[in-house]
């Protein structure tokens, strides 16, 4: 199991009064009640209000949802450009369409071999590992340059999954030129990328979030884009995300679709419908769409406001020194032996990487959280001196 998960078990089994969930990246109150997205509320009320349509979806799920949630990845214009040339089909959250991805990639002839970033998300790798796929790690630091040069050992056909917006867990956003990068170096190199789209709009906005991928999809002549529509729709437990791959010449992007809909079929025949209706409904409806543009607004707003907080309570930079950070996560500068005491003495949990949930940073809670990091990493760096390492 990876560490997510077991965190979370280690939370629930935690009685102490005061214990503070800063794992997930899941909007919450102070209770830990999740907080929902107003026009996702309003939306879900109109639905509530129908006549509940309950009959199987087709494997590939509702039309409507999947021709909004292709706009909303590659945007009007470029849906114009490759509309032949690309599928895409609703999927059980965004790890299920990495794991639709990820199987997809590996019924080719070819797809055996997928580099991954680090720092990442550490389920990219159960979930490669489980498709039947050797997994690489590349080093995804600051510097672009550098890890370009550890993907230059990869081999043609083989893939290489990169992060969209805002980064897990840095929070780090790649600049436009960087993308042409990237792009160049798949293309010369025949590499297939695979985009994890997870919270798109989190960052910087649903265009601006969405750069990288179409930066890609125009310079790369094949790739595939997993996105979730967890975070930024607040739907975590309704499962909604969406596969789509963009294929060099139509008919294989008729071959992709069949290919897909067969692994579903064999999976789990279906999705499951509310949830994307309410994505459908929000992305079809002028009114709600504007709403939720706005919800997000003030989502950013929020994470930039804690961001800022302790980040300055903690009176030093993240690791990453002055490079903006953007999203659900920051990733703190602290020893993994720091977050076990916060853990076990102090009942704050976050990830042994140092990554702490801004989404579920309560605001009134920073100052008090801020200074019991601080008091851990002090009598941490104390211990370490009187050991003399
Ligand atoms: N990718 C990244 C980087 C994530 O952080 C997550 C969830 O936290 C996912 C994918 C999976 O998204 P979902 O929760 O929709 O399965």
């Amino acid at each position: 199991m990876d560490e997510n998960s077991l965190l979370n078990q280690a939370f629930l089994a935690d009685h102490r009064l005061g214990k503070c969930d800063l794992i997930s990246g899941v909007f919450q109150d102070k209770q830990g009640t999740p907080l929902i997205l107003p026009a996702v509320v309003e939306c879900r009320q109109r639905l509530l209000s129908c006549h509940a349509k309950n009959r199987y979806l087709d494997p590939e799920g509702m039309a409507g949802f999947n021709a909004a949630a292709a706009k909303l990845v590659f945007g009007a214009e470029l849906i114009d450009v490759f509309c032949a040339q690309l599928v895409t089909l609703q999927a059980p959250g965004g790890t299920g369409a990495l794991r639709l991805a990820f199987d997809f990639y590996a019924s080719s002839l070819h797809g055996k071999r997928l580099w991954i970033g680090t720092p990442g998300w550490s389920n990219h790798q159960q979930i490669a590992v489980a498709a039947g796929m050797n997994t690489v790690s590349f080093s995804q630091g600051l510097d672009v340059n550098e890890w370009l040069g550890e993907l230059e050992m990869a081999q043609p056909y083989d893939a290489v999954l990169l992060q969209a917006g805002a980064q897990n867990p840095t929070g780090v956003m790649l600049e436009p030129e960087e993308w042409h990068k990237i792009a160049e170096l798949c293309r010369r190199k025949q590499l297939l990328p695979i985009l994890d789209n997870a919270s798109q709009g989190i960052g910087q906005g649903v265009d601006k979030d969405a750069e990288g991928i179409r930066i890609m999809a125009q310079r790369c002549p094949e790739l595939i884009v997993a996105s979730s529509f967890s975070k930024n729709f607040t739907l975590y437990n309704e499962r909604v995300g969406a596969v789509s791959v963009k294929t060099s010449v139509p008919i294989f992007a008729v071959q992709a679709k069949e290919e897909l809909r067969t692994i579903i079929r064999t999976n789990y025949s279906s999705p499951a419908s509310f949830g994307a209706e309410i994505v459908a409904g929000i992305l079809n409806d002028p009114v709600l769409y504007q709403a939720w543009l706005s919800d997000l607004a003030k989502v950013r707003k929020t994470l930039a406001d804690r961001r800022t907080s302790i980040q300055r309570l903690l009176c030093r930079k993240s690791s990453s020194g002055s490079t903006p950070r953007y999203g659900l996560f920051l990733q703190l500068d602290i020893s993994p032996q720091v977050v076990i005491d916060l853990q076990q003495k102090d009942g704050i949990y976050l990830l042994s990487n140092g990554r702490l949930s801004l989404a579920a940073l309560w605001q009134q809670d920073v100052e008090e959280i801020a200074a019991t990091i601080q008091k851990r990493r002090f009598s941490n760096e104390l211990t370490s001196l009187c050991d003399g390492q």
